[in-house]
């Protein structure tokens, strides 16, 4: 068949500069040179020299010249808070945001634009890189919006901070005993401060008016767009505990997949919660076909670190251990079951006590020799692992790891407040790749921002955004541009059962590929943040077309 496409003269990724995780499969430098690739369909179908690929055009093939333009496979995304990053679509952002005035300007402007009495939301402040190095309180946002209930969540989003007229809505008073799993925190003589720890922050989430179903699919056809001109064609879309807005996101991805409107490849995880009903119904991972399928069910063995909240095998600087969230028995129990009826799980595991129970749920899990999962379980996270729990990862057989190079970025400051020495074990990303553990990357947005250029950045500099340290923070750590690549391609689209539809430039796959404005193989690396998607194909088709 005549392909609609032949891009040519182009410079076509493959991993193999690197081994593709100490092994890849037809062997380092086998792949011959390639310069052309053409679409056909859905589909990538063939690849070679310029000469051999333009011969296959008809009078209507779309036939580029790249001008020797990087292409690579489409990014996946293995943690993504997808409805709550296109929820928050309409509310603020605080990413840049340097300091408490920055913060109230930004809440002063949006309460002027809304009137009084309209709930303002945000999201993303980090309050550990501000000059103040406090956390806000009530009385910060109510001098900036007094008429407005006003709610913003911190970047890790184990914290909030509400306003005086929010916390009244949500009816947080003195009395307010603190819910389960969360922390109502109070002042010396009992009156709530508006920090809300872990789960608090929800009595707030019940009393913001939802969007109707019909603003939510607009949000999220606005942010699958936003995600292709980043360079996204896939995600692992990550629910929270205790909301109700797993449902509501599964039902928005089947309506946007019944209505054409789907353009992004989603691996949806199922609240862990619901283990004993998902097994009950005999739903599997994997259940879906190639643009949405059933993921993950998903765990909480810890908190965070921003928090203290990251349970710890020693105590935090500033704090005690953390604590661990739901019970590790709880978690082995349904996982054991889960493992048995093909419902593969991810358990997030921050401090490096939570990772190293959860690795012997997961040891325990395989002894039993009972798993019907075609998919490997994860973990999230990961933050802070110890040496000999890398031994019992890279000893694992069934398992993967999704980490966050975004978040190590935004985190330097605040892992050197908490744990000082102790962070040469946080964010160990070339130890864990060495274990030979699939290592896949993630941006955990909001969380995060997830334009994967930063995050690739993040892994091979292990610098901020503002390229600080200038030596990088614990620099043995840093990987190369092939192995972050993998990490955000190859990799998720295998440990997700996806390898032969997306993640990598093969005849037969899926055309979901990007073009890029520089190659960032070669360029210096303080310049990867800075590099903007041309073209993005999801499908075979064009979804962003750089104006
Ligand atoms: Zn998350």
């Amino acid at each position: 068949m005549t392909p609609d496409l032949i891009f040519h003269n182009a410079v076509l990724y493959f991993p193999g500069t690197a081994p593709f995780n100490g092994k890849h499969p037809a062997g380092p430098g086998t792949l011959p040179p390639v310069t052309a690739l053409a679409v056909t369909g859905s589909r990538i179908t063939a690849l070679g020299d310029d000469k051999t690929l333009m011969a296959m055009a008809g009078p209507d093939t779309r036939v580029l010249d790249l001008d020797r333009k990087l292409v690579l496979p489409g990014f996946i995304d293995t943690h993504f808070h997808f409805y709550e990053w296109a929820v928050n679509l309409s509310s603020i952002d605080f990413a840049k945001t340097r300091d408490f005035a920055g913060m109230e300007t930004a809440i002063r402007e949006k309460a002027a634009l809304l009137g009084p009495g309209h709930w303002i939301l945000g999201q993303g402040f980090n309050e550990s890189d501000w000059p103040e190095n406090r956390m806000p309180d009530r009385l910060d946002l109510d001098r900036a919006a007094p008429d407005n209930p006003v709610c913003i969540w911190r970047c890790d989003l184990h914290l909030a901070v509400a306003n005086s007229m929010a916390l009244s809505l949500a009816g947080i008073h003195t009395a307010t005993p603190d819910p389960s799993d969360g922390v109502i925190v109070r002042d010396g003589t009992g009156i709530p401060t508006g920090v809300l720890k872990e789960m608090a922050p929800n009595l707030i989430r019940n009393v913001v008016p939802p969007l109707t179903f019909d603003q939510l699919l607009d949000n999220m056809e606005k942010a699958m767009a936003k995600a292709h001109a980043m360079g996204l064609t896939g995600i692992h879309d990550i629910r929270l505990m205790g909301g109700e807005e797993g449902a509501v996101a599964l039902r928005a991805w089947q309506a946007l997949h019944a209505a054409g409107r789907l353009v992004l490849r989603c691996h949806v995880t199922l609240p862990g919660e619901m283990t004993r009903q998902a097994v009950a119904l005999g739903l599997c991972t994997g259940f879906g076909d190639d643009l949405l399928r059933i993921g993950h069910l998903k765990f909480f063995s810890d908190g965070g670190m921003g928090a203290r909240t990251a349970w710890m095998t020693e105590p935090y600087l500033d704090a005690a251990y953390g604590m661990p969230l739901t019970p590790i028995k709880e978690i082995e129990q349904a996982v054991v079951q889960a493992d048995a009826a093909g419902l593969s799980c991810m358990v997030h595991a921050v401090g490096d006590r939570a990772v190293h129970e959860v690795l012997s749920v997961f040891a325990k899990v395989e002894a039993l020799n009972q798993s019907a999962c075609r998919i490997p379980h994860r973990i999230e996270h990961a933050q802070m692992i110890l040496p000999q729990d890398l031994d019992t990862l890279g000893r694992l057989k069934n398992l993967a790891v999704s980490c966050q190079p975004n978040n190590m970025s935004l985190d330097i400051s605040m892992i050197d407040q908490c744990a000082g020495a102790r962070g040469r074990f946080a964010y160990n990303f070339k130890n864990i790749l060495n274990t030979g553990v699939p290592t896949m990357f993630s941006s955990d947005a909001p969380v995060a921002d997830p334009n994967p250029f930063s995050g690739i950045f993040s892994a091979v500099t292990r610098k901020r955004m503002n390229h600080t340290p200038e030596t990088g923070w614990f620099p043995d750590q840093c990987l190369t541009v092939d192995q972050a690549v993998q990490g955000y391609t190859a990799t998720p689209a295998a440990a997700s059962g996806m390898g032969e539809i997306t993640g990598s430039l093969a005849v037969g796959n899926r055309a979901d590929l990007i073009v890029t404005d520089r190659n960032i193989f070669t360029v210096d690396p303080k310049e990867i943040p800075e590099t903007r998607v041309i073209l993005t194909l999801f499908n075979g088709k064009v979804v962003y077309d750089r104006p």
